[in-house]
């Protein structure tokens, strides 16, 4: 049998086949897991409520006697029900036990327990149903009881146990792979400690203190692992470029760069002119302007006698990159081109030729033009827009490229500082923090069904101003069909034929082909349509100054860091303009969310509030590459030991970069780089 960590579950005493299947529902499969399987919270049992006080619903302890206990009352087949009589010194009370024979019989006559659970009943008959039982015993070891995150078929009760049978497996083995150093410089208690005390604490400052330590493990190994995932960041770039005056470039707009934006570009380029390539993300609420970041960058590159790439999430956006940087950058002589798969074969290779010779000088596309077949002579900066979509797998082979190009990263998903720290560790950040002069905030409301008309004129009178308005219908991309929704089409075609007859209007949806999307687009940009109906396909970078309302239905189905990007898509030249969130849900939660939306166009602190509201999640897309789920950490919540976490894995890695040293840790910090690399490859 394996040692005591890796023992299979089944064989823990008391789990056997059936139960051990329940386990395997929550992802344990190991002793090991079941011990890092960590309590959601826990019940004080021992703060106890006199039952004389006791309010309905209240959920609390009560501290009682046994009086008397009722046979079993057949309520139907399959449901049974047992009556307990208890009291203390100031009332009786009812325990209302289902199905639960077992857990009765062993309830003494003349016995005191903690029985916890919710208050039912009314008036005098006060009772409490299926209430957890706590012994004296069980008080005298501690008062609080670990909850766990269960499945059907387990309760906190059984985990306990068997947790602590598997405490007992393994004592002796729990040797701490945390070195001495940052455990004593952190303050944290031993892994011996904490693992004993946070699934049977001895009173709360204890389990406290266990979890600051298991936050902070969870914390470090990730961070050590998404390094080791990133790989050395000490190889040289065989690309280190020179200062360059940006004056010539910033002469040639016909705007002022912002500040923010002058600093993004003084930064990446101070990055360009180290002997590590770059790694650098540049933050910037929608609309603040990073394409131009992008196309300075590119410009730099090209002045050192490089080639750059920039790629972008759709088709749609790359082409409609390749028109703006085509602006910025051609006339200074530099040949910007784009490489898609709707392409014609011809036109494909000829590009391919003359991004090999070195003729073309920024290449612009999907990230398929980082596949195979595609050579560049001197690929020295690579930028990336909307970076979330590209996910950790692709930068990581992006990395692998070439050369070691530097690479730029362009997000508008607002994450804040503390997650962007945990995923992407090292890499520098620039914030663009400041909209371009002139913009005007967006008005947002909310309206109902019934002011849908309203909302129709209202788009009408600024068309016939001769502005331009979207429509965002529920997703068709996302099989939502069913659920009574109306397909775009149709419900493009019943805008069209009622309440926009006479307007121009086209429509914009994910299934249609690349040919189509761009000839839409292309209309509705030159102003030849002046109503755009689209799903959700529009949602990341499109860029049409002229389009003044953002009209949103079932708005709240979106995800809030959504529809904040979706109302990114106007307030973009200097008419006010408009975000209107059409929704019936009644629903606090909808609601509030809605109202956010209403209240600010700061979207990081949209992010944050959704942050609070939703906890992490799978905000990152944690699961998707392969990251595992955080299990006790909150990232919202334990900032400063997460910026802990960080620091002491710098300080590890600079002295044992491989962690040879460091074997027990090591091996933690293989399991998640194993997974994520299957991700990978
Ligand atoms: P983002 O990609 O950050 O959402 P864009 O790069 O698409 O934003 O820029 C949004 C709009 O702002 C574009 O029309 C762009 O030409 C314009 N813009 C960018 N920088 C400035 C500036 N410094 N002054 C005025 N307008 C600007
Ligand atoms: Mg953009």
């Amino acid at each position: 049998m394996p040692g005591g960590f890796e023992t299979p579950i089944q064989y823990l005493k008391g789990v056997g086949p059936r139960r051990a299947e329940l386990y395997h529902k929550l992802g344990i499969e190991t002793v090991r897991q079941l011990l890092w399987h960590f309590p959601r919270s826990y019940v004080n049992f021992g703060e106890n409520t006199e039952i004389a006080s006791v309010e309905s619903d209240q959920i609390c302890s009560v501290r009682a006697m046994v009086m008397s206990k009722s046979g079993e009352q057949r309520i139907r087949k399959g449901l049974s029900i047992f009556k307990v009589t208890a009291a203390d010194d100031t009332a009786e009370i009812t325990l209302v036990f289902y199905n639960t024979k077992y857990a009765v019989e062993a309830l003494s006559i003349g016995q005191e327990y903690f029985f916890y659970g919710r208050i039912g009943g009314s008036g005098f008959r006060r009772e409490m149903h299926t209430p957890q039982v706590f012994t004296l015993a069980d008080a005298e070891r501690g008062m609080l009881s670990p909850v766990y995150p269960l499945t059907a078929g387990l309760t906190s009760r059984i985990v306990s146990a068997n947790m602590a049978q598997a405490l007992e497996l393994t004592a002796g083995e729990r040797a701490d792979f945390l070195p001495t150093e940052p455990r004593l410089k952190y303050q944290l208690c031993e892994l011996e400690f904490a693992l004993c005390q946070i699934h049977r604490p001895k009173d709360t400052a204890s389990a406290e203190i266990a979890k600051k330590r298991l936050i902070f493990d969870e914390f470090l190994i990730l961070a050590l692992a998404m390094s080791s995932i990133r790989g050395k960041r000490s190889v040289e770039t065989g690309y280190q470029m020179k200062e360059e005056s940006f004056t010539p470039f910033y002469g040639s707009l016909p705007f002022r760069p912002t500040g923010a934006q002058e600093k993004a570009v003084a930064q990446s380029c101070r990055d360009m002119c180290r002997e590590v390539p770059m790694n650098r993300l540049v933050q910037g609420d929608v609309g603040s302007g990073k394409t131009l970041v992008a196309a300075a960058c590119c410009w730099f590159a090209w002045k050192n006698g490089f080639q750059s790439a920039m790629m972008a999430p759709t088709e749609i956006l790359a082409m409609q990159h390749l028109e703006t940087l085509r602006k910025f950058l051609e006339p200074f002589g530099m040949r910007v081109e784009a490489l898609t798969a709707s392409m014609p074969a011809g036109v494909k290779r000829n590009v391919k030729k003359h991004l090999a010779d070195g003729e073309i000088d920024l290449l612009v596309g999907t990230h398929a033009i980082l596949s195979d077949g595609v050579d560049f002579l001197n690929l020295a900066l690579v930028v990336t827009d909307e970076q979330h979509r590209f996910g950790v797998a692709q930068r990581v082979s992006l990395a692998q490229k070439g050369n070691h190009p530097h690479v730029l990263v362009m997000s508008a998903t607002p994450i804040p500082r503390t997650l962007a720290l945990m995923v992407y560790g090292d890499l520098d950040l620039s914030v663009i923090d400041e909209l371009p002069p002139g913009r005007q905030p967006i008005l947002t409301y909310r309206i109902g069904s019934d002011k849908r008309e309203r909302a129709y004129s209202f788009i009408r009178k600024h068309l016939d101003m001769g502005l331009q308005a979207y429509m965002v219908c529920p997703l068709i991309e996302q099989g939502e069909v069913d659920i009574g929704l109306k397909p775009a089409a149709q419900y493009a075609k019943e805008l069209a034929d009622g309440p926009f007859s006479g307007y121009r209007v086209g429509l914009l949806h994910g299934k249609m082909k690349q040919a189509d999307k761009d000839s839409v687009m292309e209309e509705f940009k030159n102003g030849s349509l002046q109503l755009l109906v689209s799903t959700t396909v529009i949602e990341v970078g499109v860029d049409v100054p002229n389009a003044v309302i953002m009209a949103i239905e079932n708005a709240e189905r979106f995800g809030l860091s959504q529809l904040h990007q979706l109302r990114g898509r106007v307030g973009r030249g200097s008419q006010q303009s408009y975000c209107i969130l059409l929704s019936d849900a009644k629903n606090a939660e909808s609601r509030q969310r809605l109202g956010m939306m209403c209240k600010t166009n700061n979207g990081f602190e949209i992010a944050e509030f959704d942050l609070k509201l939703r906890g992490p999640g799978d905000f990152l897309g944690f699961r998707q590459h392969g990251l595992p789920q955080l299990a006790i950490a909150d990232m919202a919540k334990d900032v400063g030991l997460l910026e802990n976490a960080q620091q002491a894995a710098k300080d590890i890695l600079q002295v044992d970069p491989d962690l040879s040293q460091h074997p027990k840790l090591k091996e933690q910090v293989q399991r998640i780089v194993k997974n994520v690399g299957e991700q990978i490859n």
